[in-house]
């Protein structure tokens, strides 16, 4: 169990962290470290000896290693054991999660199966639904899908179209197309989506047996080969009363909530693969020569291995940070109701991980295809499937442009009702910036400047997210391109506060080394300021003018005034560390 105390999700934008309080990865217990184990030993032995072969779409050998997940343990490390589980904490998920995202196809058949059709049941099914479906999918014995999308209504999931036809002894006749639903080919039941008499959105349960559902043909798809995506065909298919999953009409509540958690477990395994391409790249590095040294000894091949070694080590620090969080909430319980609502409360922190870590993925294997070279653009090196793979982490699990504005859409929602402090902290700090002689915050050494980047950023975000939310009031929805670069914002943010939190408690028994962490976050976070800087300042030039502006432009320079750190020599640790280990260094 993590110990981390009860947080509010986004508390941290108005408030200060005790660095002491966050779950970081250096901080696994024992039996963490011998999940992580069992999990990368699964994956060596069985999983990546199958690529090929799964690519090929053989789904009998995709079912015999979700089963061989349910015999380790794997497909319930956070399922209560009274449903077949381990009964594990959400850390215990995530690592499993990162083991698994080293085999993008592999890990897309998993993640549905644990996150998006275990978790609807735990979090919403009756008793008697569990009993009768959780085990088997725990076990692998049954296998799951999750079907919202349709071919008209993907990321405005409720305008679905399939229809749910209420008959007189209770049960539905279910009609309608799902579109693109992973484990498809070969899933014994379904998590689906329709209306009941065409209006109320709400989720069933359907058993792949049942009269009247199918399944299509394949998709051609541009990555993923080794994961199933088909259409789901329902011709009046008869489902019984007792398959509505959650309440007639409440469907929403279903699939937004078990969207936070894929979400949330999507960013576990863009982690995992990132660390395996740092290590793939690394390897290769070291191993490939040019001009008769290996690439590994020039500067830019060695920025380049820097660089995606940073962007891993700050997902891994808001990754564990907010999984501590979720646990901290959980205290250890697995109770229905209280995992839903931790679900809800840290539904930021899900988005900000989700558009984080499917982007920093897209650029480590985007690099790591460079430093391949020729090599990386063709078949006989996994470079290039990794590369392809990646893509769809940006538009399933929600678009990242509808996560974008998921995230500063939902603070300012809870800033409205009261539950965060974001008003009064906003106000306040207008206050403190019109004040003549405004101070800037002393430099509490060591990392002082780090931590004075932190606080300028977290000012400057709720400089943005309090003028968007004064200018435009109920109507900032409609403010897109505010919306969004106000998600960067606080996307960085996020990962800067996390990443400092995290070295500034790297021992110097961390894995990679004390120093190591200091130059990744340092790196991080002055990289990160400069890109607040210039967001905020397109974003309130995008919302106010004249005075006003001025005034406010200022006021950014004055909190920004971020003394910039030797980022070259920066990296050039980081990079040292990477060769070290060959490989990712932090873990
Ligand atoms: C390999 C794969 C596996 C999948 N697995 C599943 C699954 O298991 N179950 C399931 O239900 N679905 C699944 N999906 C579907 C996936 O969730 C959708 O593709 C995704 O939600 C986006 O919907 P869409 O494709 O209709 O795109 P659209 O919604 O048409 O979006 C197209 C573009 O417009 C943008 N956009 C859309 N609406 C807005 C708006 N209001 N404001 C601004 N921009 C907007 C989007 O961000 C995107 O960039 C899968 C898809 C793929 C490719």
């Amino acid at each position: 169990m993590t110990t981390t105390t009860n947080v509010r999700g986004g508390a941290w934008l108005t408030e200060e962290t005790d660095a002491q309080t966050i779950f970081t990865p250096e901080r696994l217990t024992d039996e963490h470290r011998m999940i992580a184990r069992t999990a990368a030993e699964f994956m060596e032995t069985e999983v990546v000896p199958a690529i090929e072969q799964l690519e090929k779409k053989d789904w009998t050998l995709a079912r015999t290693l979700v089963r061989r997940c349910g015999e380790l343990g794997l497909l319930g490390a956070d399922v209560p054991e009274a449903l077949g589980g381990v009964g594990l904490d959400k850390v215990s998920a995530v690592i499993v999660g990162e083991a698994v995202g080293r085999a993008a196809s592999f890990a897309t058949t998993f993640g549905a199966q644990t996150g998006l059709a275990i978790t609807p049941l735990i979090c919403f099914g009756t008793d008697a639904q569990k009993q009768k479906y959780v085990p088997g999918l725990v076990s692998g014995e049954l296998v799951g899908a999750y079907a919202l999308s349709e071919s008209a209504s993907g990321s405005d999931a409720l305008g679905a179209r399939a229809r749910a036809t209420r008959q007189l002894d209770g049960s539905y006749l279910l009609s309608g197309e799902k579109m693109w639903i992973t484990n498809g080919g070969f899933a014994d039941l379904y998590i689906v989506f329709a209306k009941v008499d065409g209006e109320q959105f709400t989720a069933f349960i359907v058993e792949r047996a049942f009269p009247g559902v199918s399944t299509g043909n394949e998709e051609h798809k541009m990555g993923l080969h080794g994961s199933s995506t088909t259409p789901l065909i329902l011709q009046e298919a008869r489902v019984p009363a007792e398959n509505v999953l959650g309440e007639i009409g409440k469907g929403h509540k279903v699939a937004f909530n078990v969207l936070n958690y894929g979400r949330f477990k999507l960013a576990a395994m863009c982690s995992g693969g990132a660390r395996f391409a740092v290590a793939e790249s690394a390897r290769y590095a070291a191993d490939r020569r040019q001009f008769g040294q290996p690439l590994a000894s020039f500067g830019a091949i060695r920025h380049k291995l820097a660089e995606m070694t940073i962007r891993e080590y700050a997902i891994e620090a808001m990754l564990y940070r907010t999984a501590g969080l979720i646990d901290g909430m959980l205290q250890g319980s697995h109770a229905s109701d209280l995992v839903l609502a931790s679900l809800e409360e840290f539904a930021i922190e899900a988005s900000i991980l989700k558009v984080a870590s499917s982007e920093m993925i897209d650029f480590v294997l985007d690099e790591n295809v460079q430093i391949h070279g020729g090599n990386g653009f063709v078949r006989d090196y996994a470079a290039e499937r990794h590369y392809r793979d990646a893509r769809v982490n940006r538009i399933f699990e929600g678009t990242n442009e509808i996560n974008r504005m998921l995230i500063p859409g939902m603070l300012a929602k809870r800033a409205v009702k009261g539950t965060l402090p974001i008003i009064a902290a906003a106000r306040a700090l207008q206050d403190e910036l019109l004040a003549p002689g405004f101070a800037e915050p002393a430099a509490d050494e060591p990392f002082g400047a780090e931590h004075r980047a932190v606080a300028a950023m977290k000012k400057t975000s709720l400089m943005v997210l309090g003028t968007a939310m004064q200018t435009y009031g109920t109507e900032l929805a409609e403010q897109q391109e505010i919306l969004m670069t106000s998600a960067d914002i606080l996307i960085d943010t996020y990962a800067a506060e996390s990443v400092l939190l995290r070295a500034a408690t790297a021992g110097p028994s961390a894995a990679g080394g004390a120093e190591a962490h200091a130059a990744a976050a340092r790196t991080f976070i002055n990289d990160a300021a400069g890109r607040v800087d210039i967001a905020a300042r397109s974003a309130l030039a995008g919302m106010v003018e004249g005075d006003t502006l001025r005034t406010m432009l200022a006021a950014l320079r004055r909190i920004m005034k971020v003394a910039p750190a030797n980022t070259v020599a920066l990296r050039r640790t980081v990079a040292d560390a990477v060769a070290a280990r060959k490989g990712y260094p932090f873990a």
